[in-house]
C-alpha cells in the first residue's frame, strides 16, 4: 500500500478513543479521504504530541497518509500543521461559514475524485472568512462549489421553459425544479417560492465575473440581509436533491 504526501484540510473529526481521530481530509491530489490518527492526543517524554497535539477541522497540513481506497480507514501517519486559522477561530460568523463549507465539500464531492481547484479554491478562501470580506468570499466559493460537483441550480433561465424571465414580473425559484421559474411557469410549479429580482440579479453577476487565474476580479462586496436569503435558498436546493438535510444552515441562518 503506497504511503502518501500531500497537503490536507481537515473537513471533520471525529474523537475515537481516548487518544485517537477519526479525520475526513480534503487531500489535494487525492481527493476525499477519511483516516484514522491513532495517537493524536498522546503526548511523547518530550512532550510533543504525534501530531502537534490533535488535528482541528479547517487546519491544512503536510499530512503522510496510506492510500487505498479499497481500505477503511487507513492510518494517517504525520501531520505537519502549515496552517491553524486563528484569526478565523476568533470570529464566530466566520467559522460557522468556514465549517458550512467544509460540510458541503464533505456531501458534495465523492471520496477519492481528485478536486485540487476547488482545494485551492477553499485554502484561499478560509483566511477572508477572518475579514470584513467574508459574506461575498463565501458565497463566490458556495457557487464555485456547486459548480465543480453539478449541483449549481439554474440561475440564468427558467429552469422549466428555457425563457430569460422578464424584468417586469415576479420570478420563483423550485428547490424540486433546480432553479428560477418564470411567470409563466410558476402556476405549475408547486414547491415555487417568489425570489427577489435584486438578489437574482445579485447571483447571476457572481456567475458571471471575470477571473484571473481562478482568482474572482471586482467582488462585490456583500451584507448578511443579502446572503442569507442566497444562502438559504441554495441550501434548499441542496438539501433538496441530497435527500438529506446538512448541519450547518442552522448555524449559518439560524434555522
Ligand atoms: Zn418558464
Amino acid at each position: 500500500m503506497p504511503l502518501v504526501h500531500d497537503r490536507c484540510i481537515c473537513l471533520r473529526k471525529t474523537e475515537f478513543s481516548e487518544t485517537s481521530q477519526i479525520l475526513t481530509l480534503f487531500s489535494r491530489t487525492y481527493g476525499i479521504v477519511r483516516v484514522i490518527a491513532k495517537g493524536a492526543h498522546r503526548k511523547t517524554k518530550a512532550g510533543a504530541g504525534k501530531f502537534d497535539g490533535g488535528i482541528d477541522f479547517l487546519d491544512i497540513g503536510a499530512a503522510v497518509f496510506n492510500h487505498d481506497p479499497a481500505r477503511d480507514l487507513p492510518p494517517l501517519t504525520e501531520w505537519n500543521l502549515r496552517e491553524g486559522h486563528l484569526a478565523l477561530r476568533k470570529t464566530l460568523r466566520g467559522i460557522y461559514l468556514g465549517l458550512y463549507a467544509a460540510e458541503m465539500i464533505d456531501r458534495l464531492i465523492e471520496e477519492h475524485d481528485p478536486h485540487a481547484e476547488l482545494f485551492d479554491r477553499l485554502q484561499a478562501t478560509l483566511p477572508d472568512l477572518a475579514t470584513a470580506r467574508r459574506e461575498e468570499t463565501f458565497l463566490a466559493f458556495e457557487l464555485d462549489l456547486l459548480r465543480e460537483s453539478g449541483y449549481l441550480p439554474e440561475l440564468l433561465a427558467c429552469v422549466s421553459c428555457g425563457n430569460v424571465p422578464d424584468e417586469r414580473h415576479a420570478v420563483y425559484f423550485s428547490p424540486a425544479s433546480g432553479g428560477a421559474i418564470c411567470r409563466n411557469c410558476e402556476g405549475a410549479t408547486p414547491d415555487r417560492i417568489e425570489l427577489d429580482r435584486r438578489l437574482l440579479r445579485l447571483l447571476q453577476t457572481l456567475l458571471r465575473l471575470p477571473r484571473s487565474n481562478g482568482v474572482i476580479l471586482r467582488l462585490p462586496q456583500l451584507t448578511r440581509h443579502q446572503s442569507d436569503p442566497i444562502n438559504r435558498m441554495l441550501a434548499d436546493h441542496v438539501e433538496h436533491t441530497l435527500g438529506k438535510r446538512l448541519r450547518m444552515p442552522k448555524w449559518v441562518l439560524g434555522r
